[in-house]
């Protein structure tokens, strides 16, 4: 038997969170319809177990909200919930997958913005110690524990650990949905890469250098296959075409029900982080459009940035740029370049 107060978590967990609720001392564990436990443990972080576990049950974390204003994640998320604790009979979603769900900047979605004080995922990785005062230093320290704790306890064989950090961007992109991969000097895995393509992510951006992201620390501090989707355009709660995120959710979905999944008839393409452009000071032009669509490519001996004697000419003969931003402080990165490298990087998966 449930109580009221699990129905009200679990059927809409968003609308929990976000009014503040926490449940009962006697409260914070139940178990769904299909027999999975679920344990409240922290604002926005929800745990599951599947009815049995083995050695190889997969361990997945799915993240969404990590920036406050993007919804449609947060949303989709919080409708995963209901569905896995309804349970396979009620037309849900059968588990057979350990589960963290993470509302990442709960008080950011509240206030409806990316983030209060700080950027929560460039605070991973221990640098939210660098800005002790910063609203979003506890978060991000606690996210990062809640990390550990469920990976801790998560079986070690190849593939059996996963995080998916799903966002919206605010920048149009020539390829509408796509990955981050963070660099951790490990080879990718074919998995995820089948994974991104039955999610219809088109493109994967991999990093070059390591991150403060959350996805970055899931795969360097414990040892997960991670990625950031972004999937679109931000829109306020309520107002997202949910429909438009249907190839990441069911892919999702088929991962936690520990479905094969349907193998992708397209990979994504890939492109690699081969230079970036850095403002230098206050002086910085950035000599493309302010909306210029991610990964728009660019020929060779374009001038892209210019800056006192400092000038960024596109040097190979096609480069893409991606993130472009001019509002930044001086001293830090303005805007990405890429490269394809797709028959390259998917002859080398493992
Ligand atoms: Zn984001």
């Amino acid at each position: 038997m449930t109580s009221n107060a699990e129905h009200g978590m679990l059927d809409d967990f968003l609308a929990y969170t976000l009014a503040g609720r926490r449940p009962a001392a006697h409260e914070t564990q139940g178990t769904c319809a299909n027999g999975a436990r679920w344990s409240w443990l922290d604002e926005g972080v929800l745990q599951f177990e599947p009815a049995s576990v083995g050695k190889g049950t997969r361990s997945v974390l799915a993240s969404a909200g990590v920036h406050g204003d993007e919804t449609a994640p947060i949303e989709l998320l919080s409708r995963l919930v209901r569905d896995i604790a309804r349970g396979s009979a009620q037309g849900g979603l059968a588990l057979t997958c350990r589960l963290l769900v993470i509302l990442g900047n709960v008080d950011a979605m509240r206030d409806a913005c990316r983030y209060r004080d700080d950027d929560l995922n460039r605070l991973f990785s221990g640098r939210h110690a660098q800005v002790p005062h910063s609203h979003e230093a506890p978060r991000a320290a606690a996210l990062e524990q809640a990390a550990i704790r469920f990976f801790a306890d998560a079986s070690s064989e190849a593939g059996a650990r996963w995080h998916i950090d799903m966002h919206t961007a605010i920048r149009a992109s020539a390829f509408e949905q796509f990955a981050l991969l963070p660099h951790t000097g490990k080879p990718f895995s074919r998995a995820m890469f089948e994974w991104l393509g039955e999610a219809r992510i088109s493109a994967v951006l991999l990093h070059t250098t390591k991150g403060n992201t959350y996805s970055h620390f899931t795969a360097e501090a414990c040892g997960a296959e991670a990625c950031t989707l972004e999937l679109g355009k931000v829109r306020p709660f309520g107002q997202n075409d949910l429909t438009r995120f249907a190839g990441a959710d069911e892919a999702l979905r088929h991962l936690l029900a520990g479905e094969s999944g349907v193998a992708p008839t397209t990979m994504p393409r890939v492109f690699t982080v081969i230079d970036q452009l850095t403002k230098q000071s206050d002086a910085f032009e950035l000599l493309v459009a302010a909306d210029v669509p991610n990964f728009t490519p660019f020929a060779k001996d374009t001038l892209l940035a210019r800056d006192g004697d400092y000038r960024y000419i596109v040097s190979r003969d096609e480069e893409r740029i991606v993130f472009p931003n001019a509002t930044v402080k001086p001293g830090l990165r303005a805007g990405l370049l890429v490269v394809e490298t797709t028959r390259h990087t998917l002859s080398q998966l493992v």
